[in-house]
């Protein structure tokens, strides 16, 4: 593998600069600019399989795959031809087309208990459909969601505990009303006790609890025995929907995602990252009953000029269809990520450091800490100077992580043992030098 010697940053420095006149912050979205790590972000030329290359011919190996769509690594050979024979025949038509329904069939075949799906641009937009679907569903407007869950930019979502553990939110960023944000109600992940409460205040009035079934944007925590199950059976007792988000856990964990994976069933679940492939997709489904609100059939009003768009779906339907005739690709990838947290193990405990390595399949993060990370609190209690310098130490010996202790690594099928080798041996440098 041929790398650089030193790592310099001389273009992507000079990118950045020019990015930051006309962009703000330099970058279409906050975690890219490195705020939390310190620096200033890599700019990148192009990426293959498991490699990035950035503006200064740096090579690194990826370990975020575009926050999870590129499963399959980068510029798959099948996807990109699939993509370059439908841009041939037009890219945007505002008119149904055959491809939308067969990825609509094979995505209801892999996900349990969705009967109908619709398709939308982005995460964002699945999960703030879905909020809306549950209140028609309802007739209720409150809803649950839980500390250090990530659900998109929506108001709705952009909320923080407010004062008491079982009153109303409040919001954490400016532009979200107050009004919005008392209809969202913080819970503790991992805390079943915590929803319960909730449950009990805000009886009658809850049209749903949306969560991570696992939880990828604190890091990585998987969820308790017992958790998810007693929450399907709080919704089931007082009627209130269960939304998984599996916008990161979908397609990725196993073909029917986190539901197939725990075996818990949702009442909606919403999609992106995987299901598009590399391109702008989200997606969110139920069962009929519940999707026949949906406009044009029912009352509840969802739309996009770009929805459904070909090339988005031919990237999607290509990289569904491989994972679903590859049964195998899931169990290759919990492989390898195992390998990874099992041989980084030994080398944290002979640095002697404080640690948690959390991994579910082809999910994992490290956080600096002697707090087992459960939930959002002991997720904050990570040393940040030892992250960040770890983060910058492993970016110049080639590997690139996420700029943030709060976010999960997520490996795809084009790292092989060698990089995973290659991914160990700068780590143990950069442990030595901490
Ligand atoms: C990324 C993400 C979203 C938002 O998706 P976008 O496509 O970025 O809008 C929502 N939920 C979860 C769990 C995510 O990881």
């Amino acid at each position: 593998m041929k790398r650089n010697d030193t790592y310099t940053y001389a273009r992507s420095s000079k990118l950045f600069s020019a990015a930051k006149k006309v962009i703000p912050g330099g970058v279409n979205s906050p975690v890219r600019a490195f705020k939390s790590v310190g620096g200033e972000p890599i700019f990148i030329e192009k990426a293959e399989g498991a490699y990035l290359f950035d503006a200064d011919a740096n090579q690194y190996i990826d370990f975020i795959a575009s926050w999870g769509p590129m499963i399959l690594g980068h510029a798959h050979e099948e996807v990109v031809n699939a993509l370059m024979s439908s841009a041939r025949k037009g890219t945007s038509f505002g008119i149904p087309t055959a491809l939308e329904t067969k990825i609509a069939e094979l995505a209801c075949k892999m996900a349990p208990n969705v009967d109908q799906i619709r398709f939308v641009n982005s995460g964002t937009e699945a999960c703030m459909s879905a909020i809306r679907l549950a209140r028609g569903f309802t007739g209720k407007d409150k809803i649950i969601k839980f500390s250090g869950c990530y659900h998109g930019h929506s108001d709705s979502f952009l909320i923080e505990a407010g004062s008491g553990a079982v009153t109303f939110g409040s919001p954490n960023s400016p532009g979200v009303t107050q009004g919005t944000a008392k209809d969202t109600l913080l819970a503790r992940y991992n805390d079943l006790n915590n929803v319960e409460e909730i449950f009990k205040a805000n009886a009658g009035e809850l049209a749903a609890v949306i969560i991570e079934p696992v939880a990828g944007n604190m890091g990585c925590i998987p969820p308790v025995k017992g958790f998810l199950e007693g929450i399907r059976q709080l919704c089931d007792e007082h009627g209130v929907l269960f939304i998984f988000d599996e916008v990161m856990t979908g397609f990725r964990l196993a073909p029917g995602g986190a539901q197939e994976l725990l075996d818990i069933r949702a009442d909606i679940v919403t999609y992106g990252k995987v299901i598009g492939g590399g391109l702008p997709v989200g997606a969110f489904g139920a069962r009929k009953e519940i999707m026949s609100h949906l406009a044009p059939e029912g009352p509840v009003y969802q739309a996009g000029t770009l929805s459904g768009n070909p090339l988005a779906m031919s990237a999607g339907y290509t990289t569904l269809s491989i994972l679903n005739e590859s049964p195998d690709l899931y169990q290759r990838l919990n492989q390898k990520t195992t390998y990874l947290k099992d041989q980084m193990k030994p080398l944290l405990d002979e640095k002697g450091i404080p640690y948690q390595l959390n991994q579910l399949g082809s999910m994992m993060s490290l956080h600096f800490t002697e707090h087992p990370v459960t939930d959002f609190e002991s997720s904050s209690t990570g040393n940040n100077a030892f992250f960040n310098a770890y983060f910058h130490g492993m970016l110049e010996r080639g590997i690139y992580l996420p700029p943030s202790a709060f976010e999960s690594y997520f490996l795809n099928d084009a790292i092989s043992y060698k990089d995973l080798d290659f991914t160990l041996d700068a780590f143990q440098q950069v442990l030595k030098a901490l």
